[in-house]
């Protein structure tokens, strides 16, 4: 059997290919999942845990297909694999940091940076007199996760915030903030609707990489949206990285078979 470590589009993907030699694993975190063929919810019990059930289920490989955000899964993967001896690849989208945009926007290692920045940029236009002095003019949209929506308010709170995640994040939020439930992917006409109707003049986005959710990048250049980008986090070193889909199902393809 095979884990696929998901809570991805791209784990769904693999699970549909691999549907009967593989096992879907999810955090658990949303209600309301989309789940492909043979699925398990909720975590291991750190890398010790995840030990205990590549041992349990005799794991042929595991693929970890997690958001490259989640780097507490890949560093328990890495380790986990690494003590019982299973294969480990890592299917990672490319980074944005490549993106032809990329250097206009304001790259930033924090949350809690990116929250400044935000404010900041926002001061400027005001300043400069393309957003009115009104706090609650030019709205910042947040495309952060529900997860990290709460790190926003200490320097957004008095501010216009369109808040995009997956589920509703249970938090009380200011007067001038807005929750908004969808799931990508997202058009470029969808996001200029969105960004037109919202008055957006700050996007902050985590560098999610990929194409499925970059039309946003593209819109912000030709709207004038400014753009700041939280940078990945450090993934362990030694792990085999593959940028697709198709690339991780041909290094299944390529393992020696188990006696
Ligand atoms: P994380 O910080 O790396 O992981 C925290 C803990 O959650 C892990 O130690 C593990 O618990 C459990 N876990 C995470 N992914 C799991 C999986 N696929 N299967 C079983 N247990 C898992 O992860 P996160 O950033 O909170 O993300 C949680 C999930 O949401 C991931 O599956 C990820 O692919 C998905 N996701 C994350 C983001 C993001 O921005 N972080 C965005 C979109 C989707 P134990 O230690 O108990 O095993």
């Amino acid at each position: 059997m095979i884990v696929i470590l998901g809570g991805t589009a791209e784990g769904r993907r693999l699970a549909t290919w691999l549907d009967g030699r593989a096992v879907l694993s999810l955090a658990g975190r949303t209600e309301r999942p989309v789940t492909v063929g043979q699925t398990r919810r909720g975590g291991f019990g750190g890398a010790a845990g995840l030990a205990a059930y590549l041992r349990e289920h005799a794991v042929e490989a595991v693929v970890d297909a997690t958001h490259p955000f989640a780097a507490q899964m890949s560093r328990n993967a890495a380790e986990a694999c690494a003590e019982v001896g299973v294969p480990l690849v890592r299917v990672l989208r490319p980074s944005w940091a490549g993106h032809p945009l990329a250097d206009g926007w304001a790259w930033v290692d924090s949350h809690a940076e990116a929250a400044e920045t935000a404010a900041g940029l926002l001061a400027g236009r005001r300043a400069g007199g393309t957003v009115g002095s009104n706090p609650l003019e030019g709205a910042v949209l947040l495309t952060v996760g529900r997860q990290h929506t709460a790190d926003y308010l200490p320097a957004l709170g008095a501010h216009r915030v369109v808040a995009r995640v997956a589920e509703a994040p249970d938090l009380q939020l200011p007067e001038g903030w807005e929750v908004l439930s969808s799931r990508g992917p997202f058009t470029a006409d969808g996001e200029r609707a969105l960004f037109g109707e919202h008055a957006v003049e700050v996007l902050v986005t985590k560098d999610s990489g990929g194409p499925m959710t970059d039309a946003k990048l593209v819109v912000a250049e030709e709207l004038g949206v400014a753009v700041v980008v939280v940078r990945r986090p450090k993934l362990p070193a030694g792990v085999p990285e593959v940028p697709t889909v198709e690339a991780a199902l041909e290094w299944l393809d390529h393992l020696p078979t188990p006696n």
